[in-house]
Parts: structure tokens; C-alpha cells; sequence
């Protein structure tokens, strides 16, 4: 039996060393053998040098290097896609989700459950805008999406080669991987872990990158904002009904020189419900145009530790090849 570790790392040269110490603390004690996918994507800084290093010093390791920065979960996709393990397990480098919870996702995985994750009961160190931004986005989430997708839970999770093999037949761009794995099914769990700081460093979540995940998380998951401007549309319909009427009855009654601050509301107000509506119309669009595009998801640069690197990695771009 082979337990795999995936570790996205951007930028991570102050926490990779302590990352890979804590995670060999867990691993090797426990009666299977371990590989660690550190999983590099673009970091500008010394991470690369650092993980060939890990790599050279320990045979548990391996390493993918990504041609520029696609983001964490790319990253994370390249790792579940390279990933040989029984079991996969996705963690973060910065040490907010403590390794030694994986011993305990083991023995909920060998008492049968598919998919173990971690679930937040304390986050410490975030700021107050992060924690509510977090709780309405999963809220939001919750209301929109037919796949129930626990709350407070992130990409911290044990997941059986089954629910692997089912993530591999899921090849869409722009992944929201905690929901892929609720959609899939099969038995799923929760372990409550206190999320802690990040050991060192600094996020590389700026609210960009956050929208862009919570867009995906609704988008991928719902198609009720479509509805959601259908029926915009109809209220809107109804609205100018009543203001037409209203016109027709103030000319019949000859009042028709006011009404240029209604007219000029009507107006604006209706442009603005039209471009919100295309906006989200367009969100969907570009999402099917990444889809029929069908570009790689993201482009290895380097593979070291695997032992078909070279002349045959196993899915060089993401595109969730057959094994
Ligand atoms: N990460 C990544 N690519 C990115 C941004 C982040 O691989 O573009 C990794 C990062 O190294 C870390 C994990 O994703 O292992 C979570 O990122 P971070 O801790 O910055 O996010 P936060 O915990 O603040 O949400
Ligand atoms: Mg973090």
C-alpha cells in the first residue's frame, strides 16, 4: 500500500524544509510506504532549489516543476494526476493544516471511508475580512449549489484511489477540487482540526485569486445565476408595464413636460441591470470558451523522482490522460 502527499508550493523557501520535516515525522512510522508530490508552481524564489534538494536527500520525494505560476489549484491537480498512491493526500505547504492529523485521515480511511477532509473548527491568524468573506462565499455556495459542499473546509483531505480515478475522468478547466470530490460521492467524512498560522511567510491568496476560486466554486457548481437574471428580466418587464401605463394616463391628462429625473433613474437603473446580467452571462461564457479551447491546464517544466520522468511522464499537461 503506497499513501501519496501532494504539496502545492508557491514562494515557499521559508517553510519547505519545515514542511517536509513535520510530514516525514507522520509518514514514516506509518506501516505503508510514502511518496511526497511537491508540486512548484513557478515560485521565483529559492522553493525550487530547496525541493531538488529534498529530492536529492530523500527518495520518498518527488518533484514538479511548473513553466510559470498557474495557480494552487493546478497545482494541486498535477499532483492528484502524477500521484501513484492508494490513498492521496493534499495538504498546504505554510503548516496552517497540521501534518499529524494525516495519521488519524489514515485509520478513518482504512475503517472505510472513502474520503477523510479536515474540517475548521478554529482558524487562528486570519484577518476578520477573510473569516466573513469565507463564511457568506460558502453560504452563498450552500444556497446555489445542488452538490452539498461542506463548510469551512478547504483542500485538506485524504481521498481513496476511487474517488482519484473519478477525479481523473473530471478534465474541466478552472477546478474547484473541494466540491469536485463532494460531487463524486462514495463515503465522505469529517475530522475537526484548530487551523493554525501560517509557519512563516505570506499568503499567496490576494483577493484576486480569492474571487477567481469562489467564482469557479458557484459557476462550475450552479447554474441559478442564469435563472437568477431570467427572472431580473421578467420583474424588470413588469416594472416598465406599470411606468408605461402610468405615462399613457399623465399625456392622456396632459402632464408630459416632468419627468426627466424618472426617465434619467429608469434609465440608468436598466442599464445597470443589463450589464450586471451580461457580466454574469459573460462569466459562463468565457468559462465554455477555456472549455472548447481546450488548452493544457497548466505545462510541466521538470520532473524529478518519478520513475517514468524523462521520456514518459505520466500527464505532462493536465489534460487528465488515460494511465
Ligand atoms: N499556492 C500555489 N500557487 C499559488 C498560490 C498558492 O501553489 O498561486 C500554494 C501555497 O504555496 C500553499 C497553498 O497553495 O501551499 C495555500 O496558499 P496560501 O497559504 O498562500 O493561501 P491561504 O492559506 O492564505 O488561503
Ligand atoms: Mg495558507
Amino acid at each position: 500500500m503506497l499513501i501519496s502527499v501532494v504539496v502545492p508550493m508557491y514562494k515557499e523557501e521559508a517553510v519547505a524544509r519545515e514542511c517536509h520535516r513535520r510530514l516525514s515525522k507522520v509518514l514514516t512510522p506509518l506501516p505503508y510506504d510514502s511518496e511526497i508530490i511537491y508540486v512548484n508552481d513557478g515560485s521565483s524564489d529559492g522553493t525550487g532549489t530547496i525541493l531538488n534538494e529534498l529530492q536529492a536527500e530523500d527518495e520518498r520525494v518527488r518533484v514538479i516543476h511548473f513553466s510559470r505560476n498557474f495557480g494552487h489549484q493546478n497545482a494541486v491537480t498535477a499532483g492528484i494526476l502524477n500521484a501513484c498512491g492508494d490513498a492521496v493526500i493534499l495538504i498546504d505547504a505554510d503548516l496552517q493544516d497540521p501534518p499529524e492529523l494525516i495519521a488519524q485521515m489514515v485509520e478513518t480511511w482504512q475503517k472505510g471511508y472513502e474520503v477523510v477532509y479536515g474540517e475548521r473548527k478554529k482558524r487562528a491568524g486570519e484577518r476578520r475580512f477573510k473569516l466573513a468573506t469565507a463564511r457568506w462565499f460558502y453560504q452563498l455556495l450552500d444556497q446555489l449549489s445542488d452538490t452539498k459542499i461542506p463548510k469551512n473546509t478547504g483542500d485538506f483531505r485524504l481521498m481513496d484511489r476511487s474517488v482519484v480515478e473519478a477525479f481523473r475522468q473530471m478534465p474541466e478547466k478552472n477546478k474547484f477540487i473541494r466540491g469536485m470530490v463532494s460531487w463524486v460521492g462514495f463515503r465522505q467524512t469529517a475530522l475537526l482540526y484548530e487551523r493554525k498560522e501560517r509557519f512563516a511567510g505570506e499568503t499567496h491568496y490576494p483577493l484576486r485569486k480569492m474571487l477567481k476560486l469562489a467564482l469557479d466554486g458557484i459557476l462550475s457548481f450552479s447554474t441559478k445565476p442564469l435563472k437568477l437574471v431570467a427572472g431580473l428580466g421578467f420583474v424588470t418587464v413588469l416594472i416598465s408595464f406599470i411606468v408605461l401605463i402610468y405615462s399613457i394616463l399623465q399625456k392622456f391628462f396632459g402632464y408630459t413636460d416632468q419627468g426627466w429625473t424618472s426617465l434619467m433613474t429608469a434609465v440608468t437603473f436598466f442599464a445597470g441591470v443589463q450589464l450586471i446580467s451580461l457580466g454574469i452571462i459573460g462569466e459562463y461564457i468565457g468559462r465554455i470558451y477555456d472549455e472548447s479551447r481546450d488548452r493544457p491546464n497548466y505545462i510541466i517544466a521538470d520532473m524529478r523522482g518519478f520513475q517514468h520522468a524523462k521520456d514518459a511522464p505520466f500527464d505532462p499537461y493536465g489534460k487528465h490522460l488515460p494511465r
